[in-house]
């Protein structure tokens, strides 16, 4: 099996908004530049050594080859399979939701015991692993909206393998 990266960092900008997303929620450290401002998305690639992502073809002008992927289809889900088999990235479970959907920083493990004045009784209750972002302080746990978001990955990392499979045949 060919070399396969996990640590390649992205920067999206807002003409790849969902993928993003997606690329978060699988664990991929991805930056996000709302505003689409072309000179702090070439910024945060070459500050944090970030691959740009984005629809916008003008970075291939402005960037080397190496730090530009050029998505071209329009459905997220397509785009996500595409840059995964095309940049030959590793999906593994192990990452999923492992950063925080707004800031991207990777999430910690708590103690139950530290957050019981932090969330509901109920959930207190009923869950046993919780994980807090180091920079908003949101405190996560295994919920239904998680297992929906795990099971779309995992859904998208089946489709992923067929064609790695199939591209290897
Ligand atoms: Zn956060």
């Amino acid at each position: 099996m060919a070399m396969e990266k996990v640590f390649v960092r992205f920067v999206c900008d807002n003409t790849v908004g969902k993928l993003a997303r997606l690329l978060r929620m699988a664990g991929f450290d991805t930056a996000y530049v709302v505003d689409n401002d072309v000179g702090r998305v070439i910024a945060l690639c070459r500050e944090e050594d970030r691959k740009i992502v984005s629809r916008n073809s003008r970075y291939a002008e402005l960037v080397l080859a190496d730090n530009f992927y050029h998505v071209k289809v329009d459905n997220p889900e397509e785009q996500f399979c595409q840059v995964v088999i095309d940049l030959k990235l590793t999906l593994s479970t192990n990452h999923f939701l492992s950063r925080c959907l707004n800031c991207n920083r990777e999430l910690e493990e708590i103690n139950k015991a530290d957050i019981k004045e932090h969330v509901f009784p109920y959930v207190f209750k009923t869950q046993e692993r919780f994980s807090t972002c180091p920079n908003c302080n949101r405190i996560f746990w295994q919920a239904t909206h998680a297992r929906a978001i795990k099971e779309k990955l995992l859904k998208l990392k089946s489709a992923v393998d067929r064609r790695r499979q199939a591209a290897a045949d």
